[in-house]
């Protein structure tokens, strides 16, 4: 049956996501360091609380949607963190794109204070976090992720068992890597055509009918890059993070992937180069820029 799920990190996932879950009769106990976000909870008939610590109060379950692993890890484990006042047993799942090797360790020391860590990372971003039909790649021991299943299928529509703790998290890096790589041959493709004189539209038409279609031709091309709005609803940041992770499990596996690291440089460059906050796709300005410097 539903219960209460202390919900830590209410941005532009976590706040759809906790929406579905009241909608399915979950109680929310939320937090986040934003108090727009925490007020935007309230609205939606959650309630919100400054630190993990004091949403996790008396909550049967954890869900982390956090920019990276060091923020999980921090709160849940850190001053004011959840951790210290949940029940034994208590399954946190931690749905945020963190790094593999960090869930690892994280995953040892929750279960030396008694807790049952899954990492559950998802793919779909904002519009399939609003329509509860992200995919959701879960890992860690198979009796705590069929415990956190129930909540699983509210926020997401595919939900795939990845095998152990840190497996959701390497699949995730692994996917935004080709997903990166993906936007980002898109976005040149967009500089050279434009520079050739190309109808861009007309371009991206060919692209979604011919071998080169993505679903950043399909779905961020015209939507988000030529209409100029540049709000996919994805930080450039999270993308640079989120490739960095896969080339540094690259390396830690002893890998020469080239068009990975090359990836990772390309992101990381650019989240340096752009306005912090810039919005994924605004990849294009970088590229546009440095296409011509
Ligand atoms: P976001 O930046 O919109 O939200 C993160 C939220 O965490 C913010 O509201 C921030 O205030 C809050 N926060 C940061 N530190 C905190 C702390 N110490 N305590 C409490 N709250 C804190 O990011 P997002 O787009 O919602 O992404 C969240 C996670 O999901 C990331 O790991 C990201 O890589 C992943 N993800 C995002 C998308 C997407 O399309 N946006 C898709 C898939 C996965």
């Amino acid at each position: 049956p539903p219960c209460t799920i202390a919900f830590i990190g209410l941005g532009q996932m976590g706040a759809p996501m906790t929406v579905n879950l009241l909608k399915t009769g979950y109680g929310v106990r939320g937090c986040d360091l934003s108090p727009a976000a925490r007020e935007a909870l309230e609205a939606a008939g959650g309630t919100a609380f400054a630190s993990p610590a004091e949403a996790a109060a008396g909550a049967d379950g954890v869900i982390t949607m956090l920019p990276n692993g060091r923020v999980v890890r921090d709160a849940l484990l850190g001053n004011g963190g959840a951790a210290a006042v949940l029940a034994p047993g208590t399954v946190v799942i931690d749905m945020s794109s963190s790094a593999p090797m960090d869930t690892r360790s994280l995953g040892e020391d929750l279960e030396a204070a008694g807790l049952n860590l899954v990492d559950a990372p998802v793919s779909g971003g904002v519009a399939k976090a609003i329509t509860g039909t992200l995919a959701i790649m879960a890992g860690g021991r198979p009796e705590v992720v069929a415990a956190a299943k129930p909540v699983l299928a509210v926020l997401g529509g595919r939900i795939f068992e990845t095998g152990a703790l840190g497996s959701g998290h390497a699949t995730k890096s692994i996917n935004n890597f080709v997903g990166g790589a993906g936007v980002a041959a898109a976005l040149e493709a967009l500089v050279l055509a434009k520079s050739f004189g190309l109808d861009l539209d007309l371009l991206v038409d060919v692209l979604n009918a011919s071998t080169g279609r993505n679903n950043a031709t399909e779905n961020k091309l015209k939507q988000f890059v030529l209409s100029e709005t540049f709000a996919a609803g994805f930080g450039l940041a999270l993308m640079a993070k989120d490739i960095g992770i896969a080339d540094g499990l690259a390396e830690d596996m002893g890998l020469e992937l080239p068009t990975l690291h090359n990836m990772a440089k390309l992101w990381a460059d650019a989240t340096a180069a752009l306005p912090k906050g810039a919005d994924h796709t605004e990849l294009y300005r970088y590229l546009a820029e440095r296409a011509t410097a």
